[in-house]
Order: C-alpha cells, then sequence, then structure tokens
C-alpha cells in the first residue's frame, strides 16, 4: 500500500468543534474526502446544518452536524454519544473552536477575559477529557487541538493577553494529556497556527485595520489560507502518526521565527 492509501481515514469516524465555518470547516471537509464520517460540533446549529449538507454532499460521506457549546460539559458530553451512536464510533477530534477578545490588558474586564479562557482552554478541556474518556475504552484514538502561534508569541500591534494565555495553556494541556494516555492508545496533538484568513480575522472590525500590517511582517508576505491547515489535520488523525504525540505542529509561514 502506498504511503496516500495509508494515510486515508476510510472506516474513520470523528468531529470537529468549531467546524460549521472557517479553519474547522476546512478541516472537516479534509477528514471526509480522506474517507472519514464527520460531525460538525458548533454552538452555531443553523450554520453546522449548511455546512454538514454541503460537505456531505461534496464528498459522499456521511456529515452530520450537532448543537454544542464546548464550554458546557452537558452539551459536550451528549455531542460524543450522538456522534457515537449516529455515526457507529469515534477515532478522533479536532478540538478547535476558538474566540479572540482584543483590549490593552489594564482594560480588559474580567467578563471578557473569563469568555476567552473558557471557549478556548475549558472547551477544549472538555472536548478533550470526553472524548479521551471514550478513546481509552474503545481502542485509542487521536486528538487534535487548535492552540495558536499566539501561543509562541506576544501579536503586535493588536493587544490579547487572554487569547495569548489561553493558547499557551492549550499547549500545555495537549503535552499533559499526551503523557498520560501515551501507553493507553490515546495520542493529542496540537496545531499553532499563524493569521490564516477566516470570519475570526478577515470580519472582525478591530482586526481589519492590521491586515496590511501582518502582511508586511510575514516572511511569506501574506496570510495561510484555511486549507493549508489540512493535510498536517489528515495526517494527525490516521495511522501514519502513530509515534507522533504531544507535539505541536506551528504553521505559521515562519512568522514566529524572528
Ligand atoms: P471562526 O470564528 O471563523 O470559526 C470559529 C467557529 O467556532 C465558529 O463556527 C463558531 O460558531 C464556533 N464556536 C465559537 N464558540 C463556540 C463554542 N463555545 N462552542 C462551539 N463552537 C463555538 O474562527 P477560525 O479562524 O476558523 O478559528 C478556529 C480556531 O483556530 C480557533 O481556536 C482560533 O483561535 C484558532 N486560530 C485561528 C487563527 C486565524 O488566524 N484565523 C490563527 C490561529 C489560531
Amino acid at each position: 500500500m502506498g504511503i496516500l492509501e495509508k494515510m486515508r481515514l476510510d472506516g474513520k469516524k470523528g468531529f470537529v468543534t468549531g467546524g460549521a465555518r472557517g479553519i474547522g470547516k476546512c478541516t472537516a471537509r479534509a477528514f471526509a474526502e480522506a474517507g472519514a464520517d464527520v460531525a460538525i460540533a458548533d454552538i452555531d446549529l443553523d450554520e453546522a446544518k449548511k455546512t454538514a449538507k454541503e460537505l456531505s454532499e461534496q464528498t459522499g460521506r456521511k456529515v452530520i452536524a450537532i448543537k454544542t457549546d464546548c464550554t458546557i460539559k452537558e452539551d459536550v458530553d451528549s455531542m460524543i454519544e450522538e456522534v457515537v451512536e449516529k455515526l457507529g464510533g469515534l477515532h478522533f477530534c479536532h478540538s478547535n473552536a476558538g474566540i479572540c477578545i482584543n483590549a490593552p490588558a489594564e482594560e480588559m474586564t474580567y467578563e471578557q477575559w473569563y469568555k476567552v479562557i473558557n471557549v478556548n482552554l475549558n472547551g477544549v478541556f472538555l472536548t478533550d477529557i470526553a472524548a479521551g474518556k471514550y478513546m481509552l475504552e474503545h481502542g485509542g484514538g487521536s486528538i487534535i487541538n487548535t492552540a495558536s502561534m499566539s501561543a509562541h508569541i506576544v501579536n503586535v500591534p493588536q493587544p490579547q493577553c487572554a487569547y495569548n494565555a489561553s493558547k499557551a495553556a492549550v499547549i500545555q494541556l495537549t503535552k499533559s494529556l499526551a503523557v498520560e494516555w501515551a501507553k493507553r492508545g490515546v495520542r493529542v496533538n496540537s496545531i499553532s497556527p499563524g493569521y490564516i484568513g477566516t470570519e475570526l480575522t478577515l470580519n472582525s472590525p478591530a482586526l481589519i485595520p492590521l491586515i496590511g500590517q501582518w502582511n508586511q511582517m510575514a516572511p511569506l508576505g501574506r496570510m495561510g489560507k484555511p486549507e493549508e491547515l489540512e493535510s498536517i489535520c489528515v495526517y494527525l488523525a490516521g495511522d501514519t502518526s502513530s509515534f507522533t504525540t504531544g507535539s505541536d505542529f506551528i504553521i505559521d509561514g515562519a512568522f514566529t521565527c524572528f
């Protein structure tokens, strides 16, 4: 069997939080193109349904939508039950939902801080633990968390201390779970994207004026596209990454190199 065949996800079942749009939609499409059945687990059910229909039509795979707020334990637990019931198992997940609030540290309210930490860190914790528990009891699996290059550097000029702190914590959570579960067949890795063109970046009034500046600072002279994160996620979800756990993959066009 050739390497591309070995990388396929035929027969595997997985879900993507924040999969209704942006990076999550793209990785969900890639998982389905690689042969997996996928659930779009998103707080925005209408958008998740549209995405599930679109991806199902494009790929011919089973793609379902499940309303999930990743900050609510009951939501996450019942989403996993529904994935297992409707798709027939759970072999991988992409814990990807995230938000960003930009504010100078001294002006950031506790509510703003908590909101970011709650989605970006607590949401990943709840998702990973619920998925991990199932995988530990059912032959193992692969968990992919979305961190950010903001876990590694402090972005300028936009101040975003809560976001940066939440994403750094995601990487350390990833490594902790990877070590705890290594001998029991559950692998946990993270991706750290640089600036990627999605709703989060392209349609945020606070960020639009900064895009030109980011592009000037970027060694490649541009933002990334969600599609440029697909192949690493398919690799991590599948069996050819069996020796890869506890790793963080920075995909930022060398933005953090200097
Ligand atoms: P996006 O805003 O386009 O999409 C985020 C999705 O998450 C949306 O569908 C939204 O409905 C969903 N969501 C938000 N809160 C949720 C919750 N509580 N429960 C479930 N779903 C929820 O964002 P994106 O750019 O695609 O970002 C996806 C991930 O990648 C985030 O974790 C983000 O921090 C990270 N990231 C993005 C960039 C970038 O430049 N776009 C860079 C590095 C990391």
